[in-house]
């Protein structure tokens, strides 16, 4: 049994849609034998966001207030978080490490409004992590869910999954993330949207650019609870390993019982598929 990754980048509090808040979170790290810890709580921004087709479904699905519409507005509410992160570390003597989890959208403004934000809260990572579809204009955008099927077609779908392969590259490339979050979550929407060999070029040229900026990627053990297969699956694992890429656990927990969840499985799979270069912060 190889030594299995007592931390975890990935996971969510109460700020965002996490059921536990920060102090749960980290009372349970702690029993669990956690040695430090990550906090990344959503960080979703996009000015059309309340006119997405999808917005009633996310609304019926109590995330309406996850969603922002423009950086300036939330501005304080972060900062406060980003404190009382800090604040909690001192309090219970654990290494915590302050993140957030970005969707990363490619409107024109976007991405100077996101730097300028950074530049203005104390934080230590970002990760990218994508759960909309959008075209290039970024101007409407679609919540990965299966509802997409009642607003366009097959093919429509497929190919936004195509170019959101295209955006994921594109937030690598944008050198601020340390890592990418369930890089073929578009999974979660079925076989016919995305199987574990489709757009087989589009993952490479992620996975090529992740090595070009030092970007890293995590194993999700989420997906073993969505979809019962790791994000991502273990063909693109085996590419990650023949790349100098750093690979994470992640178990991207939304509650305390999430917290290190199956990481020794997804220790045996790193080990399987020979990856080697581990992120460790
Ligand atoms: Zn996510
Ligand atoms: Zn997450």
């Amino acid at each position: 049994m190889p030594e299995v990754q007592k931390f975890s980048y990935h996971n969510h509090t109460n700020f965002s849609d996490g059921k536990n808040s920060l102090e749960e979170m980290v009372q349970r790290a702690k029993e669990i034998g956690f040695t430090e810890m990550g906090i990344s709580d959503h960080l979703i921004v996009h000015k059309n966001i309340c006119k997405s087709p999808s917005w009633a479904a996310m609304v019926a699905n109590n995330e309406a207030d996850i969603y922002q519409t423009d950086f300036k507005t939330m501005l304080e509410k972060y900062q406060r978080h980003c404190e009382h992160i800090r604040k909690v570390a001192k309090a219970e003597n654990i290494k915590l490490y302050v993140g957030f989890e970005v969707d990363f959208f490619t409107y024109d403004g976007w991405l100077d409004e996101f730097k300028d934000f950074l530049a203005q809260i104390d934080y230590d990572y970002v990760i990218s992590g994508n759960h909309f579809l959008f075209d290039p204009s970024c101007e409407t955008i679609y919540n990965i869910n299966k509802s997409i099927g009642e607003v366009l077609t097959l093919d429509q779908i497929r190919a936004l999954v195509a170019q959101h392969f295209n955006n994921i590259r594109e937030s690598a490339n944008c050198g601020l993330f340390r890592f990418v979050a369930h890089l073929d979550y578009v999974r979660k929407m079925g076989a016919d949207y995305c199987k574990p060999q489709d757009f087989w070029a589009e993952k490479m040229a992620v996975l090529d650019a992740l090595e070009r900026h030092h970007t890293g990627i995590e194993v999700s053990t989420k997906g073993l609870r969505k979809i019962n297969d790791f994000y991502p699956n273990g063909t693109i694992l085996d590419e990650v390993a023949k790349r100098n890429i750093d690979v994470v656990i992640s178990d991207d927990a939304h509650k305390v019982g999430e917290l290190g969840l199956d990481f020794e499985r997804a220790e045996q799979e790193l080990r399987q598929r020979n990856v080697v270069h581990r992120l460790k912060f």
